[in-house]
């Protein structure tokens, strides 16, 4: 028996929280002076501190304390004035010391929020609390099909990513977002990632792992006012998964609770190739951590006045800068999503500030552009033309020394990598023929060309003109501007 999402969606209420593990980019690791850049051979990055060898002893890093407060008062947060790492002890092999520093019961940041906008509304997510960890290394599993240990000959442990300084941030529970909670929870990863980005604390790549998700999902049958038993999704590694997560675990869990059954407390691997999560390991209750302060660390006690100084150092948030840009482009909510998830923002910006208007930027990247950088499989910034290049393009339109034909060919001429736009313009004569004397020629040949349509538009039937308008765009090799070819047309019958 399966359960759309829509069948799904009628007998129960989704409920999603989002835990999302971010690297800091830090030059060196939390605990020691180890170099933390990504892609190093491995094993290269390590020292007796983040490999946990007898009587080493960790000293924190005072920029990840300061990127973590960041954070924080990015996102609303109440600042500990004193606080403490925790211990929380495990046995994993990438993890060498057998337990890991993070913090606990006295986190760094708690009780804050983020505005996020889905489908043209704005939601707040509350935000639960904001702390700090070290990283764990990484297993390669070698000779098995999958990847994973399972079949496989034999394991390597690479630990240079151990001891990164890794920031976890946890939402509170979001109900009441129905058919959208999928999309939300896409959403609020998205506005996440473009706030750390904007705060300079972490270059939140996916693919490379520095801004990695976990999704917890739980339905609670309409009416009811229970909340059912959670599952946590791991292995969320790009924001279009982060949607499709939500939307198979509801899918999942409906079925299993219309059946009779109990949804199992556990935590689940999403698989990117089917869409679809299966089961982990059931999940740890905090208690099987023992967590208890960590004692080779002193407390964590910011000043008051050094958070103030962090915060009035705070640069324009997403959510500010987007209420500006909506305002200065005159765009709705929804409009300036779509620019936003075209990934086109910072490049309608720039093209503005290289001399385009708003509404001529936005008409290229997402028209013209988005659709060859589709055609080629490209992001959009991607595309081999730079907002510099666009602008001019627009400003060849405005100036009516381009049409939008030959303003399409010289922009594939640019993606060709044929020069600057003025430069194909002169090489290719791509201009507009705005020569008067050399287009009422072309008119006079044209109206020669079809006396009888010239008497029907002589007659008042100026429906006719097109006929003639047409051949002389073609007689240009469309290089004419069709609005004037008109005017003279209509001029010279008159
Ligand atoms: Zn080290």
């Amino acid at each position: 028996m399966t359960v759309t999402y829509e069948e799904a969606l009628q007998r129960y209420e989704p409920v999603f929280g989002l835990e999302t593990h971010v690297e800091l980019s830090t030059r060196t690791k939390l605990f020691c002076g180890c170099p933390t850049s990504f892609g190093a051979a491995p094993n290269s990055q390590v020292c007796p501190v983040c490999l946990g060898l007898p009587g080493s002893l960790p000293v924190t890093n005072q920029t990840a304390i300061e990127y973590t407060i960041r954070i924080g008062l990015a996102l609303n947060c109440d600042i500990a004035t004193w606080c403490r790492f925790a211990r929380k002890n495990y046995f994993y092999p990438d993890m060498p010391k057998n337990f890991q520093i993070s913090q606990y019961d006295e986190p760094l940041c708690t009780d804050g929020y983020l505005d996020i906008v889905a489908g043209g509304t704005t939601v707040r997510v509350g935000i639960e609390r904001v702390h700090l960890e070290e990283d764990t290394g990484k297993s390669l599993h070698v000779g098995g099909a999958t990847g994973r240990i399972h079949g496989a000959e034999y394991s390597l442990v690479d630990y240079n990513r151990a001891g990164i300084p890794l920031v976890e941030i946890v939402t509170k529970p979001v109900p009441g977002m129905g058919f959208l909670a999928p999309g939300v929870a896409k959403a609020y990863v998205t506005e996440l990632r473009d706030l750390l980005r904007s705060l300079g604390v972490s270059d939140v790549r996916m693919e490379e792992g520095s801004l990695r998700c976990d999704v917890n999902t739980s339905l609670s049958l309409r009416g009811s006012g229970v909340w059912g038993t959670r599952t946590e999704t791991k292995n969320v590694n790009s924001l279009r998964s982060v949607e499709r997560a939500v939307r198979s675990e509801i899918e999942r869990q409906a079925m299993v609770l219309d059946s009779g059954s109990r949804v199992i407390q556990e935590t689940r691997h999403f698989h990117e190739d089917t869409g679809v999560t299966t089961s982990g390991r059931s999940k740890e209750e905090a208690q099987d951590y023992r967590y208890f302060p960590e004692p080779d660390l002193v407390p964590i006690a910011p000043p008051a006045a050094w958070v103030e100084q962090i915060r009035a150092g705070l640069p324009e948030l997403p959510s500010a800068r987007r209420a500006r840009l909506q305002e200065e482009w005159f765009l709705s909510a929804l409009d300036f999503e779509a620019l936003r998830n075209a990934g086109a923002v910072d490049l309608v910006e720039k093209t503005v500030l290289a001399g385009a208007s708003p509404a001529e930027a936005r008409k290229w990247w997402l028209g013209e552009l988005a659709r060859r950088a589709n055609d080629a499989g490209l992001q959009l910034g991607a595309l081999a033309i730079t907002p510099a290049q666009v602008a001019r393009v627009a400003e060849l339109v405005a100036a009516g020394t381009l049409n939008d034909r030959l303003a399409r060919d010289v922009i594939d001429a640019v993606l060709a990598g044929e020069g600057e736009p003025d430069e194909i313009v002169a090489a290719r004569g791509l201009a507009v023929v705005s020569d008067e004397s050399a287009l009422t020629k072309a008119v006079d040949e044209a109206i020669a060309a079809h006396p009888d349509v010239a008497a029907k538009i002589r007659d008042g039937k100026l429906t006719a003109v097109g006929v003639l308008v047409g051949a002389v765009m073609k007689a240009t090799q469309r290089k004419a501007d069709p609005t004037r070819v008109r005017e003279l047309i209509l001029k010279r019958l008159s």
